[in-house]
């Protein structure tokens, strides 16, 4: 008679089997002691706060994609027309139309794939800064804090994804 009755998680309210000891949904101990029920939901309460200060890293991280598209645009229009003249001022206007895009699509793919696009973001800009500090090695220091606060933010992105990741396995959400 008892295996008819339907039992209900009291965690997430999905339906288990009497025999079940943890919720196949949720984890919730189903035939744990009041303590350990307690415990998980707290446990539970504190990773869904961590999953949205991670979720606000990887926003920053995306957002970082466009602000690098930003100054690039403003250091590109400024070294055309203001800077040294160009060796070839039409060169010199692709890569920057192309670095600049680059950048833009990347934060517009971020939305979609932000592993994959802050990744790529990352790996490009630190490529486009060696490119510069080769070609022009005084550079280096020029938007210093700039070039550190981009690659901090793409770097914590990045960790703040994996992290993700490994939370919402452990709190079985997709
Ligand atoms: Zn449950």
């Amino acid at each position: 008679m008892e295996n008819q009755e339907q039992n209900f998680c009291a965690y997430c309210a999905h339906q288990y089997q009497p025999t079940d000891a943890f919720c196949n949904t949720c984890g919730y101990p189903l035939q744990g002691k009041p303590q350990e029920q307690k415990h998980f939901i707290a446990n539970r309460a504190t990773k869904e706060i961590d999953l949205i200060a991670l979720n606000k890293k990887i926003e920053r991280a995306c957002e970082s994609l466009y602000w690098v598209a930003g100054i690039l645009t403003v250091s590109f229009t400024f070294l055309y027309f203001v800077g040294p003249t160009q060796e070839d001022p039409t060169v010199f206007f692709l890569t920057a139309v192309i670095i600049i895009g680059a950048f833009l699509a990347l934060g517009a793919w971020s939305k979609q794939k932000p592993a994959a696009a802050i990744i790529s973001g990352l790996s490009l800009f630190v490529v486009l800064l060696l490119v510069d500090a080769i070609v022009q090695p005084s550079s280096i220091f020029s938007a210093f804090v700039f070039k550190i606060l981009v690659i901090i933010f793409l770097v914590k992105g990045i960790m703040a994804i994996f992290e993700v990741e490994k939370i919402k396995k452990e709190l079985n959400i997709k």
